[in-house]
């Protein structure tokens, strides 16, 4: 008989989810004048709370309230100052990280090991990061003194919801910007958490305003002539009708979008190592990553080797419960997403692609998709081109470095790439060739808030993170 995992449920008891939400705005929760909608758990479909829909005439009163926080206070604290404000609220964050994790899972339905270990670490970091920049902007090499913008209006995926947010805020925050915030519709409870940490830090009334709602609220907020510096987290598609909008006003703008990464894998790497790597690459979060290792590339001389060790790597891989601390795998976001994923893979299929996925039993109710590798991809297919966002990973091979190269910057994406190799040379050879924001090397999916983040081509433009990551929110 097999060894089985027993059960390792999280408690739930440690959150303490209202049954509805008010808008925050000028520090209070406030009613919205749109629909109120509901945020569900997608690993059961139960829904777990109501939210309130800011419309335009709301987006208007949230970007008020930032602007008076900008006049009144926050643009002209000297930096010293921000940064205790910005130290309080890393270590609330970290206080409450265990609550806050439980939150993120139950709302997104990640699994507890990656908000717990990954996204709630990162979320601290960054405010903790950003905090010692606050007083010394100075010394950033954008001038001896430079200014804020203003107020940011920020819009954000529902894939890394409370990270996202502190990869906007903190660096917006720290230069001595205000902000608007809208969180995805799907995943809007860690970012209302993050309204009480702002109460509970003291935070200024109107430095940071929490606007929910969907895509419209998201509109109304980018097009608000309030609004001196848009920030973009999402679908290259949205991307473009927001260069759209922004085209022509004052307004700076960044926008951070979709990704068909290239994990390249030579003949000479250490196979094992690379499996999990891959594995980390498009199964982490389900694969909803932008910068996700989707397109795996592997040299013909070990492609059948690899494949067989990466098959039997996700035979072991456990799907389901995301509150289960042994779940590597959780539910994906929503009934949408889903569908999607579904049908670029039954296209992979049509075209003629060799699908796979372990023996996997799924729960019965709740948004689930196994694991699933697609082999004799051709660069033509959909599967090898478009972003699925989901724990689909497509194989090509290629036979020397140069045509490695060619695949890999073969999309119109460029966001992030990872090379697998024992030679350092290579390494540098391929890095100086791969036309993507982020290149890792023998490791993948690895973030650090000192190290800049952004994309090349469709991927977007402008940098989160480091240094470079403060100048979206100067006047430089
Ligand atoms: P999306 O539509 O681009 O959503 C991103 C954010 O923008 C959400 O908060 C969304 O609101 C908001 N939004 C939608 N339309 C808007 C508009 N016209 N103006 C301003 N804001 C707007 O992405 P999605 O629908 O969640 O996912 C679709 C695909 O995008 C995915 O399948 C994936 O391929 C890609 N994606 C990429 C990333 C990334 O990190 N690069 C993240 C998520 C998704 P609501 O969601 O509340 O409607
Ligand atoms: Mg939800």
């Amino acid at each position: 008989m097999d060894f089985q995992y027993a059960p390792a449920p999280e408690s739930r008891a440690v959150v303490d989810i209202r049954p509805s939400y008010g808008l925050f705005i000028g520090g209070e929760f406030v009613d919205g004048h749109g629909e109120p909608f509901k945020s569900i758990d997608p690993s059961n479909e139960e829904p777990l709370a109501e939210i309130a829909c800011a419309d335009a005439a709301d987006v208007d009163r949230a970007v008020a309230a930032a602007r008076a926080a900008y006049d009144g206070v926050w643009g002209t604290m000297p930096g010293r100052e921000r940064a205790k404000y910005l130290y309080r609220i890393a270590r609330i964050v970290q206080e409450r990280s265990r609550e806050l994790a439980v939150l993120e899972s139950i709302d997104n339905g990640k699994p507890i090991r990656e908000s717990r270990d990954v996204d709630l670490p990162l979320v601290a970091a960054h405010f903790f990061y950003y905090a010692g920049w606050a007083d010394k902007l100075g010394h950033a090499g954008f001038g001896p003194d430079p200014r804020p913008l203003g107020v940011a209006g920020q819009v954000i995926p529902w894939n890394f919801p409370l990270l996202m947010l502190a990869w906007k805020i903190a660096p917006a925050l720290a230069c001595g910007n205000t902000v608007v915030l809208k969180p995805a519709e799907t995943t809007p409870l860690t970012a209302l958490a993050f309204a009480e940490i702002c109460r509970q830090a003291d935070l200024p009334p109107g430095v940071v305003n929490i606007v929910t709602g969907a895509g419209d609220t998201g509109r109304a907020l980018v097009e608000h002539d309030g609004v001196d510096k848009v920030a973009f987290t999402g679908s290259t598609e949205v991307g473009r009708q927001i260069a759209r909008a922004v085209a022509g006003t004052r307004k700076k703008l960044t926008l951070e979008l979709g990704g068909k990464a290239a994990n390249v894998i030579f003949e000479d790497a250490a196979l094992d190592q690379a499996v999990e790597g891959v594995v980390n690459g498009i199964f982490f979060n389900q694969g909803h990553v932008c910068c996700a290792g989707s397109r795996l590339l592997v040299q013909e001389s070990v492609a059948d080797e690899l494949l067989d060790r990466l098959k039997r790597r996700m035979t072991t891989l456990r799907v389901g419960d995301p509150l289960d601390k042994n779940t590597d795998v959780g539910a994906i976001n929503s009934a949408e997403q889903l569908a999607k994923i579904r049908a670029l893979s039954e296209i992979g299929e049509r075209e003629g692609a060799t699908r796979w996925s372990p023996p996997c039993e799924l729960p019965q109710r709740g948004f689930w998709f196994v694991p699933t590798v697609f082999t004799g991809v051709a660069q033509s297919h959909r599967i090898a081109r478009e972003e699925i966002f989901g724990p689909v990973l497509s194989v090509l091979t290629f036979r020397t470095p140069a045509e490695a190269v060619e695949k890999a910057n073969n999309t119109p994406y460029g966001l992030s790439a990872g090379v697998w190799t024992e030679k350092g040379s290579r390494i540098l050879w391929m890095a100086e060739r791969l036309r993507a924001g982020v290149v890792w090397a023998n490791t993948f999916n690895k973030f650090d808030p000192a190290s800049p983040f952004g994309g090349y081509k469709e991927s977007g433009f402008g940098r989160e993170g480091g240094r470079h990551g403060l100048e979206a929110y100067l006047n430089v």
